[in-house]
C-alpha cells in the first residue's frame, strides 16, 4: 500500500517520465501483479512514459513495450520488448533469457550464465561481457564493441554477427 501511495504522489505532478527503480521488490506475486495493472492504467490515464528498471525479465515482458538490457554499466543490445524476447542477438541477453524460470517450457535445469558480472571499477579489456561468453573470438578481448543498429527495430554492442545458437554452446 505504501508503494501505491508512493506511485499515486508521484503522478500528482502529472510528470512526463515516471522512473520506477525495482518497483515489485519483496511483494508477493498477487500484488506484483496489481502493482503492474496500476502502472497500466495510470500511465495510459496520465501519458507519463514510464521508465522500469528491474531484474525481473517477467515484470519486463509484462509491462514494457521497448527494452534495453545493461551490462557492465553500458546498454548491450536495446529494441522492442518482444523481439528481445523472441530472438535475442547479444550473448548476454540469450543466457539472461535461458537462466530464467519459464513456466511454458519444460526444462530439465536452468542454466545460469556462467561467471560472475565485473566490477565496474575494474571493467575488463575488450568487451565487458568476453570473459563469461561463448561466442568471443579475438577481437572480443582487445576492443569494446559500439552500440550499433543490427536491423531497423534493434541495437546491439556485439562482434559477433553469426547465429546465436545456444544449445551447442550450453
Ligand atoms: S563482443 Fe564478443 S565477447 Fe562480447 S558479447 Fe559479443 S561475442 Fe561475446
Amino acid at each position: 500500500m505504501r508503494q501505491r501511495v508512493m506511485i499515486a504522489m508521484a503522478l500528482l505532478c502529472r510528470p512526463k517520465v515516471l522512473i520506477a527503480d525495482e518497483p515489485t521488490t519483496a511483494l508477493d506475486v498477487t500484488v506484483q501483479a496489481q502493482m503492474l495493472d496500476l502502472f497500466k492504467t495510470l500511465t495510459n490515464d496520465f501519458g507519463t512514459a514510464l521508465v522500469l528498471i528491474t531484474h525481473d525479465l517477467g515484470v519486463v515482458a509484462g509491462v514494457a513495450d521497448r527494452m534495453m538490457v545493461m551490462y557492465g554499466g553500458r546498454c548491450i543490445e536495446k529494441g522492442p520488448t518482444d523481439t528481445l524476447f523472441y530472438d535475442p542477438r547479444h550473448p548476454y541477453t540469450l543466457g539472461l533469457l535461458h537462466s530464467t524460470p519459464n513456466v511454458d517450457k519444460r526444462a530439465a535445469r536452468l542454466d545460469p550464465i556462467q561467471g560472475l558480472p565485473p566490477s565496474l571499477e575494474h571493467l575488463p579489456r575488450g568487451c565487458a561481457f568476453h570473459p563469461r561468453c561463448a561466442f568471443r573470438f579475438d577481437r572480443c578481448f582487445e576492443e569494446r564493441p559500439p552500440l550499433l543498429p543490427v536491423e531497423d527495430v534493434r541495437e546491439k554492442a556485439c562482434w559477433y554477427q553469426g547465429e546465436l545458437n545456444y544449445e551447442e554452446v550450453a
